[in-house]
């Protein structure tokens, strides 16, 4: 499985909708500092629910919303992962699954709504359909820099809860928890 293509819509530095189109092998992004590149990993980190608004570099969700300099700025941010699942690692009959993220200021509040392959559903549900393809916030899908070092520099506990993480053993551990606890 791979992502075929993202595509950002006032998010962050990208003041308008654009469409990154990515391939099925080694890609690299390149361009001047302070261009972008870092904010379309961060639109991947927050699609798929996969980090925290300070993972992403913002103090708080807005702060992922497109600010101009002409004092009219969007009230909304969204980023639409396209995965290509011609290997089925969703259980679904599909080759492209869409997966969407949008955050929209309301007055002084703000919502995150989210969709899978276009139907709305809620941010647990979300978390429950891309764990099926093994992307979850606890594994390796996004390798950050730094977790090199922090992963070296980890006492063995610690790592084999990692390798429990990509093995698909902690998922069971942890809802067998909560179901013993209710
Ligand atoms: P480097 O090579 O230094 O790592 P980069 O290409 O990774 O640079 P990014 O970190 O992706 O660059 O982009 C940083 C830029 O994004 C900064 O100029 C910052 O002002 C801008 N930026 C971040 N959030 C927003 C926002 N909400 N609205 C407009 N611009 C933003
Ligand atoms: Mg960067």
């Amino acid at each position: 499985m791979y992502i075929k293509e993202v595509e950002l819509k006032n998010f962050k530095s990208f003041g308008k909708s654009i469409r990154v189109p990515l391939k099925n092998d080694f890609v690299t992004v390149t361009g001047p500092n302070g261009s972008g590149k870092s904010n379309i990993v961060d639109a991947l980190l927050f699609a798929l629910c996969l980090s925290s608004s300070r993972a992403m570099r913002a103090e708080r969700l807005p702060d992922l919303i497109y600010r101009g300099d002409n004092g009219k700025n969007p009230d909304f941010a969204q980023v639409i992962v396209r995965l290509d699942n011609t290997s089925r690692h969703f259980p679904l009959d599909q080759d492209t699954i869409e997966v969407s993220r949008k955050i929209k200021i309301n007055r002084d509040k703000y919502a995150s709504s989210y969709s899978f392959n276009g139907k709305s559903c809620g941010q647990a549900e979300l978390l429950d359909l891309l764990a099926k393809a093994g992307i979850t916030p606890e594994s390796y899908n996004i390798v950050m820099q730094g977790d090199v070092t922090r992963i070296i520099e980890m006492t063995a506990v610690e790592r084999r809860k990692i390798i429990d993480e990509i093995a698909g053993v902690a998922e069971f551990d942890e809802k067998k928890k909560k179901a013993l606890e209710e």
